[in-house]
C-alpha cells in the first residue's frame, strides 16, 4: 500500500503523525519498568484513546487478568501464551501495551512490526539482560527496530549507584525464576556478580501496602 502524501508538505516535526510506531522501555528488575508503561498506557487511556494490554502467561505474579508492577500499580490485561495470539487479540486497539517482552520469543519483533505498521503506538517493557548479564532475546532485536527507547536504572542495593544489572540472590541455573522478586536484588556493574548469590539486603515486602510494613 501506498503512504499517503504528507499533509505539511514534507516538513519534519519531532513527533510521529499519521504512523505507528514501538517504544521499548527496558532496564534491569526493581528499574520500573512496568511502572512506566502502565504510566503511558494510562496516559493514553485519559485522552480516550483505545488501550490493550498483553502479558505472557508465564507471568503468573500477583493477579492473573491485570499487569501489575511491585509497586501496586495494575491495568487489565490479557495473558497470552505466544506473541502471535497479540495479532488476534488486539482488534482495533491503538495503543498496544506489551508486558515481559522478554517470555514472548522471537516472534515479538515482527509482531510489534506488524502492529506499528498498521498505524498502532506499540510499547513494550522487558528486561535487556538476563542474571548472567547476557542480551534477554528477543529484546535487543526490538531495540533495533524500535523508534522509542527508554533504558530505566534502578539503584544499586550495595552502593546507591544507577544499577543496571540483575544480581540472583538464589542459587539457581533456569533463565527464567518468574514471580520471584525476592530472588533477585538490583545491582551496578561493580558489584554485580553472577556467581554470588549472597543477598546483601533484606527482604522486600512487595506488592503490599507501605502500611502494612510497619
Ligand atoms: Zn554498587
Amino acid at each position: 500500500m501506498t503512504p499517503p502524501l504528507p499533509t505539511n508538505g514534507g516538513v519534519p516535526h519531532l513527533t510521529p503523525r499519521d504512523t505507528g510506531w514501538i517504544e521499548v522501555i527496558t532496564g534491569c528488575m526493581f528499574s520500573g519498568k512496568t511502572e512506566e508503561m502502565i504510566r503511558r498506557l494510562r496516559r493514553a487511556q485519559y485522552a480516550r484513546q483505545s488501550v490493550v494490554v498483553f502479558k505472557p502467561a508465564i507471568d503468573q505474579r500477583y493477579s492473573a487478568d491485570q499487569v501489575d508492577s511491585h509497586s501496586g500499580m495494575h491495568i487489565k490485561s490479557f495473558r497470552i501464551d505466544s506473541a502471535l495470539e497479540i495479532l488476534t487479540l488486539v482488534e482495533d486497539a491503538r495503543v498496544v501495551g506489551i508486558d515481559e517482552g522478554q517470555f514472548l520469543g522471537p516472534d515479538l519483533v515482527n509482531v510489534c512490526e506488524q502492529l506499528a505498521n498498521d498505524g498502532r503506538r506499540v510499547i513494550v517493557a522487558g528486561l535487556d539482560q538476563d542474571y548472567m548479564g547476557r542480551p534477554f532475546e528477543p529484546i535487543p532485536q526490538l531495540l533495533a527496530v524500535a523508534e522509542y527507547i527508554t533504558k530505566n536504572l534502578a539503584i544499586c542495593v550495595v552502593c546507591g549507584n544507577p544499577a543496571d544489572r540483575s544480581q540472583r540472590v538464589v542459587n539457581r541455573d533456569a533463565r527464567v525464576l518468574v514471580g520471584e522478586a525476592d530472588a533477585y536484588e538490583a545491582r551496578c556493574r561493580a558489584h554485580w556478580d553472577p556467581h554470588n548469590f549472597d543477598p546483601v539486603q533484606e527482604p522486600l515486602l512487595l506488592g503490599r501496602n507501605i502500611a502494612d510494613r510497619t
